[in-house]
């Protein structure tokens, strides 16, 4: 039965992470990964989380299901979270929110939703984004299409050629997918004028925004973070928005996310939500309860809330605080390249600049590991390898 089959090759990143730990360097450094680390290189559980699951423990009275939306109570806390608890969408009742297993889980499901019922919508992603991206949509049968978004030389978002591209390739009915913050993986984002520009562009062309929210709070602020979705949500009749508590919240491996629809009016955006109730019944029934009960309980109890609020704050400014050192010690090691576009980035990760040559001798001369992109973990660096770090980057690139 399975004799015709042939393996296929598993997915780079992890396969870095296997030849990192096998690596007996104890100078070793993994930038791969894209988890949040803290400074002695581990993904902590955050207090406030394990607060609430103490409480969790304590307070459970059944594992009954859930219903395929999850647990009725959690929609709003997701709303308020994306659009602000003042927001007149939500006051209109014209976004719909469900619980999910994760971003990707939010993603597969809007995936399946555009397939089955916007005939011939095609999707337009950043050149790069995240892989995944390309193989959920794919996997549901849409068309993916690359838009030019990272300029290498400038390190920059090269969005006079983006909007060119969009303006001449999108037909009415297309999906514009579009990263809310910490662009995944150049660390690159779009600025509030660009938002007000895509904002003019998905109104005349009648495109349907997917706005993906997977790192909100690691970048600038939580509100900070999403100006530009609210921008475009406010201004624009239709949206889904796919987020992700994985990250702020430190959540990973408890599979918690939303998606939500936004629609012209509150019927329309009920009947949507239910056609993406029945997509979700026929991928996994409905979403796992645990990770999605520890963010209820942390945003509906104000001590909880304000202790996650300061540990959002604290990874921020840990990653924040890395990129200007980074940038710092690079300059003072005399490296040749101006790195200072570092700082600029925001999130976990930053495409590095550096060539693929220059991530292959790193990897083999100092055991430090790095995507083939170039894209480094910047989580990853830490108080004890930095100097190590900054010094071999300086060799490797002179
Ligand atoms: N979108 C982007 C851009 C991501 O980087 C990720 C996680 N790497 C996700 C979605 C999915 O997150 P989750 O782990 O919650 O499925």
């Amino acid at each position: 039965m399975f004799k015709h089959l042939k393996a296929v090759p598993g997915d780079p990143l992890l396969a870095l992470i296997v030849a990192h730990q096998q690596d007996p360097n104890p100078k070793k450094i993994d930038l791969g990964v894209g988890v949040y680390k803290d400074d002695l290189g581990r993904t902590p559980i955050l207090e406030s989380v394990k607060k609430a699951e103490a409480l969790m423990v304590a307070n459970e009275e059944t594992k009954a299901y859930l219903g395929v939306y999850g647990a009725a109570d959690f929609a709003p806390l997701i709303q308020n979270l994306l659009l602000g608890k003042d927001s007149d969408i939500i006051k209109q009742g014209r976004i719909q929110s469900t619980q999910t297993p994760g971003g990707t889980g939010a993603l597969k499901v809007a995936a399946d939703f555009i397939s089955a019922n916007l005939k011939g919508a095609r999707l337009f992603v950043s050149d790069p984004t995240w892989g995944n991206h390309v193989s959920i949509f794919n996997s549901a049968g849409v068309e993916v299409i690359e838009y030019p978004y990272y300029d290498a030389v400038t390190n920059d978002v090269r969005f006079d050629d983006m909007m060119a591209f969009l303006e001449a390739e999108m037909k009415a009915g297309d999906v514009l997918l579009l990263h809310a913050c910490c662009h995944n993986p150049t660390g690159v984002d779009l600025k509030i004028e660009h938002w007000h520009t895509l904002t003019d562009f998905v109104n005349a062309r009648n495109v349907l925004p997917l706005v993906d929210a997977a790192y909100q709070g690691f970048g600038d602020g939580l509100d900070e973070d999403m100006a530009g979705l609210r921008y475009m949500a406010a201004h624009t009749p239709n949206m889904l928005i796919a987020n992700s508590f994985s990250k702020n919240f430190g959540i990973y491996r408890d599979r918690c996310g939303g998606l939500s629809v936004i629609a012209e009016t509150a019927e329309e955006a009920k009947n949507a939500f239910s056609i993406i109730g029945q997509a979700i019944r026929a991928n996994y029934s409905m979403p796992p309860a645990h990770g999605a009960t520890v963010v209820h309980t942390i945003m509906t109890n104000p001590e909880l809330y304000a202790m996650w609020q300061n540990e959002v704050t604290e990874m921020r400014n840990r990653i924040n605080g890395l990129r200007n050192q980074l940038v710092q010690k690079l300059a003072a090691s005399g490296v040749s390249k101006d790195f200072s576009f570092i700082e600029k980035q925001r999130g976990m990760f930053s495409y590095s600049g550096l060539t693929l040559e220059q991530v292959r001798k790193l990897r083999s001369d100092y055991s430090i590991y790095i995507a083939d992109t170039g894209r480094m973990s910047v989580a990853g660096v830490s108080d004890s390898n930095i100097d190590y770090l900054c010094e071999s980057i300086a060799k490797v690139v002179g």
